[in-house]
C-alpha cells in the first residue's frame, strides 16, 4: 500500500486507524467502511488537530468514545465515529485488508482492487455480450441448487413477474403488490421497488440501489453486481435476490406478508445451512444432525450460553442471550439494545461476548457457547489471528475465555436458538431484561419452557 497523507492514515479502511502510536484502540468497522469502498473520513484535515491521536478520543478505561471531545470537532462524521464499537482493552495496531473476509491480503483481490482503481473494470456489459463469463460465474457460485435455478431464470429474463405474465395474456394486474405504485417488472420486483431497495440497504451487503444506474434490466444489474461486488459477497447477493423473490411469492400466492428482516434471515440461514453441509471446516465443531433439532442442555457442570443479535437499520442492534445449566434451569439472561448499526457477524460476536462477560461475572468457569452464526463460531473455534472486521471482538472473547476451565463452541440452526433470538428482538421493545431482577416476560418464559419440554418426558 502506498504512503498516504498523514490525514488519510487516520481513517484508512474506516477502522484500521493506524496513525503513530495510536494506542491500539482499534475500533471495528462501522458505517464508515461497511459495504462501501469509501474508507476514509471526508472531513477536511484542518477540522481535526494535526497531531490528534485516536486514543485521545477514547476514555482511559476504554469504556467508550469521549463524546464531549468528539463533539468539539464539529464534523458531520462524528456520528459515524461514535457508532464504531470499541473493544474492552488496548490492542496492537494492525493493518487489515478490507477486501477479503479474514482481513488478510490475497493477490486475487489485490489485483481486482488495483484494476478498479485504474478504472479498468468492465463497464456495464450487457448480459448477452458477456454470456460465457456470467454463466461460468453462476455455475461456480456455492449456493443451493434451487437458488441457482432461480438465478438462471433471472439471467435469462424469464422470471414470471406480473408484466411478463400480462404480455403472455396471463393475468391483467401488472401493479407491484409490495408498493402498489409501479408496474412489476423483474428489475422493479428485485431492485427498484422501495420495499426491496430498503431490504438491500439494511442487508449485510448494504447495497444502496438508488445510487445505481437505472438503465438496463435485471440481468444487466446482476452482471454489473457480479463484476463489482467483493468476491465474498457474491453468494449472499444471489441468496438475497432469491429470498426477496420468495417473500414476494408468499405474499402473492398465500397472502402472507413478510418483512425485510424475514427475507434477510431466510437468505442467511439457507446459505449457512448449505455452507455447513458443503464445506469441511478446519476445526471440528459439533454439528447438528437432525433436521428439527431441539435445544440440548450442556453436560454438568457446564453452563450453555445461547446468544443472538437482531439488526434494524437506522434503529439499532438488539442482543439477546441466555445462560442455562444441565437441567435447563436459567442462570441468567440479557436483552440489550444499542443505537449502533452493526454488521451481522459483528453484532452476533458482540452478543456472544456479552454472554461470556455475564458468565465471568457470575463466577461460571465451564461454558458452552452456542450460536446460529457459522462465521462467528468458526472464527472463535479457530485459534488463529483474525483480521476480519469483527476480529477484534473475537480476540476479545478469546481473551476472556482464558479465565475459564472448559470452553466449547456449538453451531446450531436458528430453530434451536429460539430464546436468544427472541431476546434479541425483544431488545427493540426498549424494556431491557436482566434476569437477575427475576423478571422475564411471559412470551420469553413460554419459549424457554418450550425448549426444555422435550427433556421432561
Ligand atoms: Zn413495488
Amino acid at each position: 500500500m502506498e504512503k498516504h497523507s498523514s490525514w488519510q492514515k487516520y481513517y484508512y479502511y474506516g477502522y484500521a486507524m493506524e496513525h503513530r502510536e495510536w494506542d491500539g484502540c482499534v475500533g471495528l468497522e462501522g458505517p464508515l467502511g461497511a459495504g462501501s469502498s469509501q474508507f476514509q473520513i471526508l472531513t477536511p484535515p484542518r477540522v481535526w488537530p494535526n497531531d490528534l491521536r485516536i486514543c485521545e478520543l477514547i476514555h482511559e478505561d476504554y469504556a467508550g468514545w469521549n463524546v464531549a471531545k468528539l463533539r468539539d470537532v464539529q464534523s458531520n462524521e462524528v456520528e459515524a465515529i461514535l457508532s464504531i464499537p470499541l473493544v474492552s482493552n488496548a490492542r496492537k495496531d494492525k493493518i487489515m485488508w478490507h477486501y477479503t473476509k479474514n482481513g488478510i491480503y490475497s493477490v486475487k483481490t489485490g489485483y481486482r482492487v488495483a484494476k478498479q482503481a485504474q478504472g479498468l473494470s468492465c463497464d456495464s456489459t450487457s448480459s448477452s455480450g458477456n454470456d460465457c463469463k456470467i454463466w461460468r460465474w453462476m455455475w461456480r457460485l456455492e449456493i443451493p441448487p434451487e437458488v441457482k435455478i432461480f438465478l438462471w431464470k433471472c439471467l435469462k429474463n424469464i422470471l414470471p413477474v406480473k408484466c411478463a405474465l400480462a404480455r403472455r395474456g396471463i393475468g391483467m394486474d401488472t401493479i407491484c403488490s409490495r408498493c402498489g405504485g409501479e408496474e412489476e417488472t423483474a428489475v422493479h420486483a428485485l431492485r427498484d421497488c422501495p420495499w426491496v431497495s430498503f431490504a438491500w440497504k439494511i442487508s449485510p451487503l448494504r447495497i444502496e440501489t438508488d445510487r445505481h444506474a437505472r438503465r438496463g434490466d435485471l440481468a444487466d444489474w446482476i452482471v454489473w453486481m457480479a463484476e463489482n461486488l467483493n468476491d465474498e459477497s457474491h453468494s449472499m447477493f444471489v441468496m438475497l435476490l432469491w429470498s426477496l423473490w420468495r417473500g414476494r411469492n408468499l405474499q402473492i400466492f398465500q397472502g402472507k406478508r413478510v418483512d425485510q428482516i424475514w427475507c434477510l434471515e431466510l437468505a442467511a440461514s439457507r446459505l449457512e445451512e448449505y455452507t455447513v453441509l458443503n464445506t469441511r471446516l478446519r476445526v471440528p465443531i459439533q454439528r447438528p444432525v437432525e433436521k428439527n433439532e431441539k435445544w440440548e442442555p450442556p453436560n454438568f457442570p457446564a453452563i450453555k450460553i445461547n446468544s443472538d443479535a437482531s439488526i434494524v437499520a437506522e434503529v439499532g442492534t438488539g442482543m439477546g442471550l441466555i445462560l442455562r445449566d444441565h437441567e435447563g434451569q436459567v442462570q441468567g439472561a440479557l436483552s440489550k439494545f444499542q443505537t449502533i448499526n452493526m454488521a451481522v457477524d459483528e453484532a452476533e460476536a458482540w452478543a456472544c461476548r456479552e454472554g461470556v462477560q455475564l458468565a465471568l461475572a457470575k463466577g461460571i468457569r465451564n461454558v458452552v457457547l452456542e450460536l446460529d452464526n457459522m462465521n462467528v463460531v468458526s472464527a472463535l473455534a479457530r485459534n488463529e489471528k483474525n483480521f476480519s472486521y469483527f476480529g477484534n471482538i473475537i480476540e476479545d472473547i478469546q481473551q476472556l475465555l482464558l479465565d475459564f476451565s472448559s470452553v466449547s463452541f456449538n453451531w446450531v440452526r436458528r430453530s434451536s436458538n429460539c430464546v436468544a433470538h427472541h431476546l434479541a428482538r425483544h431488545a427493540f421493545s426498549f424494556s431491557p431484561i436482566e434476569s437477575d431482577s427475576g423478571i422475564i416476560p411471559q412470551n420469553i418464559s413460554d419459549l424457554i419452557m418450550g425448549e426444555v419440554s422435550h427433556l421432561m418426558h
